[in-house]
């Protein structure tokens, strides 16, 4: 049985805990590796090679650490092909999917490449008689960031390309699930020439998570997961006086107006809600149409094109979407239809059957639609992050906008309409902190930032972009007086004491 092994200072660490967690392949249901899981002590090797890489890094010029980012970027899309097969062995999603998630965080990674221009700091000339003043960001020192399985190259990037381009280093724990592409990632960066310790990656679960809440020499975390975790990190990472971004778990709703292109707004929903297998946090698992028509022709067009999605392997290039991660969160989605069912909720198509020749243990499920959800119920409540589409039936626009706004989550929503009006009011009244207006997944770009509201977010700084920046360096602002009359000596000698 292969082994996964933590990457500590630059190499690969076995680790003393004698706990392991399986790693599945969840196109075959087999167990293809073990990951070592770490115990307290495998957190302070790493925080103690991340405090030296530190002090180091920190003072090594901007444009130098950009250029370890140029060079990790060039390594990842030549070894792209290797990382998205890996990603999609332990995930499932489909090649493209894996490329995708490795691309998204490579755009951060381009971000981060721009690093000098961003930190350049503010300065004013004349702000009393003979003083100037000027900030700069400087980095907080070891930072670590706690990491979901659904994007296990995507996620880490936003994180330790941000926080290793401005000067600090990092400790990555990333998921058990798939733990094999961070630890890619890390050798990459040491060959793209970061010194070891600058990214150490430590694998685990409950024990490393408070290993790195509890370490005083831990300045900030970054979480992303589901949002009782996050909840947790963020209550235990700020009692210790830590910097803590913590986002959370997601239901997304996609409205659809009476004057929608509807064909359109049926592909690009059911991408969003089906794709990766639902397992997306910026998945539209709730369709919102407006108004009964809207309602009937668009449950006509969704259920013939349910039809037309396949489910497949991972490396199944025609497939649409793969299995899922894990046994467990088969059964779990499973239990959520039940329960849609019981609650009352009209089960249109039913994939809890769904057996794929061959594969008869992997983790697949079909596409599900609930027609006639309601606000009520626990279903609609709950995240699933699965391949479910639930419809919620609205009356008119002002239903629409309160569905949202008033649902415990509010990560991302989308509004599918011709009227700009409309598509305007909706934006700017939604209590959602991310908008698309006939864009499904609306996912910000890189120098943008990402983060949603309500329980999908805990903290207030967003992932990536300038919000990234921020919440990895401090600012210090200097308010500077030179005396007039300095003698030709002082002007190059340091004053001392005397
Ligand atoms: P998860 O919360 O189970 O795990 C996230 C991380 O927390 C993992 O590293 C895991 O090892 C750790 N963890 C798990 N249980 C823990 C515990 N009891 N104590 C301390 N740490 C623990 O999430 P997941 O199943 O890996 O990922 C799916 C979830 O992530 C979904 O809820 C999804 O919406 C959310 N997500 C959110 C975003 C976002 O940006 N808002 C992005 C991606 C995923």
């Amino acid at each position: 049985m292969r082994d996964i092994t933590h990457f500590i200072d630059g190499a690969s660490v076995a680790g003393t805990s004698h706990q392991f967690g399986q790693v599945f392949n969840p196109n075959t249901g087999e167990v293809q590796a073990r990951v070592a899981l770490a115990s307290v002590g495998e957190m302070d090797l790493a925080v103690a090679s991340a405090l030296r890489a530190q002090q180091l890094w920190a003072l090594v010029n901007p444009q130098r650490r950009a250029r370890v980012m140029f060079d990790f970027k060039r390594l990842v899309e030549a070894n792209m092909d290797e990382l998205a097969e890996m990603l999609s062995s332990e995930h499932g999603k489909v090649i493209a999917d894996s490329k995708g998630d490795i691309q998204r965080g490579l755009e951060v990674i381009e971000f981060a490449c721009g690093i000098p221009h961003v930190l350049k700091g503010e300065y004013t000339e004349g702000a009393g008689p003979g003083i100037d003043v000027y900030s700069m960001r400087q980095p907080l020192g070891v930072c670590a960031g706690i990491t979901p399985f659904n994007f296990p190259a995507m996620i880490p990037m936003w994180m330790f390309g941000i926080s290793i381009a401005v000067g600090n280093s990092f400790i990555l724990k990333p998921s058990e699930k798939d733990p094999s592409v961070p630890v890619r990632l890390a050798e990459l960066m040491m060959e793209a020439g970061a010194p070891k310790g600058v990214l150490n990656v430590v694998h685990g679960d409950k024990v490393a998570v408070d290993a790195i809440l509890q370490h005083p020499d831990i300045k900030a975390v970054s979480f992303v997961g589901s949002s009782d975790i996050a909840q947790y990190v963020y209550s235990h990472g700020t009692a210790a006086g830590k910097r803590v971004q913590a986002m959370g778990g997601a239901k997304n709703h996609g409205i659809v107006m009476p004057d929608a292109d509807l064909d359109q707004a049926v592909k690009d929903i059911s991408g969003a809600a089906f794709g990766s297998a639902g397992e997306r946090c910026m998945a539209l698992p709730v369709v919102v149409p407006v108004g009964a028509k809207t309602a009937e022709a668009f449950r006509e067009k969704m259920l013939a094109e349910i039809e037309t999605l396949k489910v497949g392997i991972s490396t199944d290039a025609s497939a649409q979407y793969g299995p899922v991660v894990s046994e467990v969160h088969r059964r779990r989605i499973s239990d959520y239809i039940q329960l849609g069912v019981e609650e009352g909720a009209e089960l249109i198509v039913d994939g809890r059957d769904f057996s794929l020749q061959g594969y008869e243990n992997g983790f697949f499920i079909g596409p599900s639609m609930f027609d006639h959800v309601k606000p009520g119920m626990r279903t609609y409540q709950d995240e699933i992050f699965g391949p479910v589409l639930q419809m919620v039936r609205a009356e008119n626009f002002e239903e629409a906008v309160a569905l949202p706004s008033n649902h415990q989550y509010g990560n991302g929503v989308a509004i599918f309409t011709r009227n700009g009006r409309a598509a305007r009011e909706f934006a700017s009244r939604v209590q959602v902190g991310m908008v698309g207006i006939n864009v499904p997944i609306p996912v910000p770009v890189a120098y943008h930032t990402f983060g949603g509201w309500k329980r999908s977010a805990f903290g207030d700084t967003n992932q990536h972009g300038m919000e990234g920046v921020k919440f990895y360096t401090k600012v210090k602002t200097i308010t500077a007086r030179w005396p007039e009359g300095m003698s030709e000596d002082s002007a190059f000698v340091i004053p001392t004491m005397q």
